[in-house]
């Protein structure tokens, strides 16, 4: 059976009155009761209809199209979690409410896998004509349709994607110094909030959770109040982790900060200090993500480096990032996150290399100011992690990742620098003012690989106006 779904639509288009904007006065209502907020949410769900009859099976469903990320009169696959508008396949219009009940509706993505994976993709080849709708018919599904459905959609997103809105639980851990708002953590939540808020707001939570500690005592009160807010956990099973510890390293060890001013003197202390029971064991139950905002110090050293990834395996979670600048500029993370969140926790991609390359093309800022360390599962349900670290490469700014100076140390001119390669591989950099020889030479780390992200995309532009 074909199952639908209405809810909101996100895009910032629909058709609507028009009007002036009303001056302020005017529009106080006479009853206060007409500005209450649950007033507005009991009218919005009326006109919504009833409820549907089985909300726990209808909510493992995500809640937006799989093609256009948008929300409003769904159709829900019947073999996986995907959504996709009504909108897209104009002959669903002609369905009767009775038909729409006995209908089986395959999703585009599973049309694609199945047709991929087909036992007779040799001879038919793996593209097949969508179908679409079927009904059963002696324990197997016959088209509903005499012809293939017709889609309208565009074929911008990959047929694996989707818009997973299982809970997401954020969780920042930050030093108190450092302010909430504007943070990498709360850009992430705000950025995921539209898919959340006006379909299952309770499911985007977000645990703020500061801390600076002169006594033992401060630890103890910070892990017990941050373990009662994360019994949230337990009733959002399935929910994605995101913990964001935002922090100073101390310069040469790398140990994580008590106070503003005041280092811990071991990893495993502060870990131990700060993270409590509840979220070391969260990653047997749930996908945890683990942002280390702290300076590179923290994972420069091998040693340190090492104990990072033990505490993140007792953990179980499924992957680390850490940032190598020895001055990490959080904010400049910020885009970087709200991508993952947006390519890897909604639409379900892979963090693989090429992946990772085009999230942080998304960040330019980033990958000028700071390598990404990236502790991640060499195979899923084996919890070891295996680190990489991913520096960004660019022939006239970083040669081989590796940061041109501003200056020529010999003529003192600023804004100098030409490179060209040479026939050994190598990068050179001439400073090119009047009468300087000055040349540095740029190796390539023996280790680096070039990532091919397979990005073809270029922007264009053309003049509108004056008219
Ligand atoms: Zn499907
Ligand atoms: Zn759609
Ligand atoms: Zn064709
Ligand atoms: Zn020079």
């Amino acid at each position: 059976m074909a199952r639908t779904h209405k809810n909101e639509i996100k895009t910032t288009g629909p058709p609507a009155p028009r009007d002036k904007l009303r001056k302020g006065n005017n529009d106080v209502p006479e009853n206060p009761e007409d500005t209450d907020s649950t007033l507005v949410v009991v009218k919005r769900l009326k006109l919504h209809g009833p409820r549907p009859a089985d909300p726990i099976e209808e909510d493992t469903h995500d809640q937006f199209c799989h093609l256009c990320h948008n929300g409003g009169d769904l159709l829900l696959c019947d073999e996986c979690p995907r959504a996709a508008c009504k909108a897209h396949f104009p002959d669903v219009f002609n369905l009767s409410v009775q038909d729409l009940e006995e209908v089986h509706f395959r999703c585009l993505a599973c049309h694609f896998y199945q047709s991929m994976h087909a036992p007779d993709v040799k001879e038919q080849g793996k593209h097949k004509p969508y179908w679409g709708l079927y009904r059963k018919h002696e324990g197997g599904l016959l088209p509903w349709l005499a012809e293939p459905l017709r889609v309208e959609a565009p074929a911008h997103r990959a047929p694996h994607s989707r818009v997973n809105t299982a809970p997401i639980v954020i969780i920042h851990i930050r030093l108190a110094d450092f302010a909430d708002a504007g943070s990498p953590a709360r850009a992430t939540q705000t950025f995921l909030d539209p898919y959340y808020r006006t379909t299952r707001p309770d499911k985007l939570v977000y645990i703020d959770a500061p801390y600076c500690f002169d006594t033992v005592d401060d630890a103890t009160s910070f892990r017990n109040g941050l373990t009662k807010k994360l019994g949230v956990l337990d009733q959002l099973p399935g929910a994605r982790v995101l913990v964001f510890i935002f922090t100073h390293s101390e310069e040469t060890s790398g140990d994580l900060f008590w106070t503003p001013s005041e280092s811990s003197d071991s990893l495993q202390e502060w870990w131990a200090q700060v993270i409590p029971p509840a979220l070391m064991t969260a990653g047997a139950k749930h996908e945890v993500t683990l942002a280390m905002l702290a300076c590179g110090s923290l994972v420069q050293s091998p040693t340190q480096r090492q104990t990072l990834k033990s505490l993140a395996e007792r953990m179980q979670v499924e992957r680390v990032f850490a940032f190598g600048a020895s001055a990490v500029l959080a904010c400049f993370t910020g885009s970087f996150f709200m991508s993952f969140a947006s390519s890897v926790l909604i639409a379900g991609m892979v963090v693989d290399d090429a992946h990772l390359a085009r999230l942080l093309d998304a960040s330019t800022l980033l990958a000028r100011h700071t390598s990404v360390l990236l502790f991640a599962r060499e195979k899923s349900g084996d919890h070891r992690l295996c680190v990489r670290e991913y520096t960004w490469s660019h022939k006239k700014i970083q040669p081989w990742g590796q940061v041109l100076p501003m200056q020529c140390p010999s003529c003192r001119c600023v804004y100098t620098f030409v490179v060209k390669s040479g026939h050994d591989g190598h990068q050179h950099a001439y400073c090119s003012a009047k009468g300087c020889s000055y040349m540095s030479t740029y190796q390539k780390h023996a280790d680096h690989v070039a990532i091919a992200t397979g990005e073809q995309g270029a922007w264009m532009v053309r003049p509108l106006g004056p008219l």
